[in-house]
């Protein structure tokens, strides 16, 4: 393929979709560094601000820090970005908050997730057209956790790679691209955390996933819609790095801090994904999100 007036092109592009700045560093974040190191150019969209994130580290829980947040969030985020090799955009949206309490209250006006679905479609389909990405990753349809922002970053995500390769659709809003595969983050599941659960044991560590696993029979597992396991372990480090880079978002004393990397990188050493829309031939199970991807854009 050819941009810039008949240039060949074969330089691989990655967009992973995320609705808060935070989510690029904790969902698909070792395989996004590992694909920067191979050569290819990755972009993170953020859908919203986050500025209606919890604060979870108790000392930035302060009301100067609550009085910056989205100003806070953005340079948090423009660490993350450098920790990770990545470059980022915004879609400009307000975080819509998870809502909580029985009943839930209704989302704050002007959010995310009540955006004009079309209009925010468009948005991600200019960014698409301008960017030019083989490969997008974004959310299943539950959003990894049913907090709306990653509801409504699934939808529009699915929809604008359907949409931006279609010169009838968006016509003011760039020259149509069409990119090749779509993923959903698939990090969260059951046989993973067994796996670093009895990794933890074996080596005489107190785990914190035994409460988890206990309760998991409530909550769904999609394990089984793995496709796509990407060797990434070598960036568990870089992941972990950019994660606490959103110095307000997380616990540095937290579970996600407890199990020591090597354990990791001996019992779970890739970042898992199932592939959910694809235009070329890739056979399945694959361990490389640009499977099949390579031999086109090479050829
Ligand atoms: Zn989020």
């Amino acid at each position: 393929m050819s941009i810039d007036g008949g240039q060949v092109d074969d330089q691989l592009r990655l967009m992973a979709v995320h609705a808060h700045p935070d989510d690029e560093s904790s969902k698909g974040a070792a395989a996004m560094a590992k694909y920067v190191a191979d050569g290819v150019d990755v972009l993170v969209v953020t859908c919203t601000g986050g500025e209606r994130g919890s604060v979870l580290n108790k000392n930035l829980d302060r009301p100067e820090i609550w009085a910056n947040i989205a100003e806070i969030r953005r340079a948090e985020m423009d660490r993350a970005r450098e920790i990770l090799g990545v470059r980022q955009s915004w879609l400009g949206y307000v975080d819509s908050g998870l809502p909580e309490g029985d009943p839930l209250p209704p989302l704050p006006e002007g959010c995310f997730a009540l955006a004009g679905f079309d209009e925010a479609v468009g948005a991600l389909v200019a960014q698409i057209r301008e960017f030019q990405p083989h490969v997008m990753t974004t959310y299943d349809e539950n959003g990894g956790y049913p907090h709306p922002d990653h509801i409504m970053c699934h939808k529009i995500s699915v929809a604008a790679f359907d949409a931006a390769g279609d010169p009838d659709r968006y016509a003011e809003l760039g020259v149509p691209w069409q990119p090749l595969k779509l993923y959903y983050n698939m990090g969260f599941n059951k046989e993973r955390m067994i796996a670093l659960h009895e990794g933890m044991l074996a080596a005489g560590i107190e785990s914190p996933y035994g409460e988890w696993l206990e309760k998991w029979d409530e909550r769904e597992d999609h394990g089984d819609r793995i496709t796509t396991r990407v060797p990434a372990g070598d960036y568990f480090e870089a992941r972990d790095d950019a994660l606490r880079a959103h110095a307000t978002q997380v616990d540095p004393d937290g579970w996600w801090f407890k199990v020591p990397l090597v354990i990791q990188q001996q019992v779970w050493p890739t970042e898992d994904f199932e592939l959910a829309r694809s235009l070329v031939d890739s056979p399945l199970p694959e361990d490389d999100l640009f499977a099949g991807v390579r031999e086109r854009v090479r050829a």
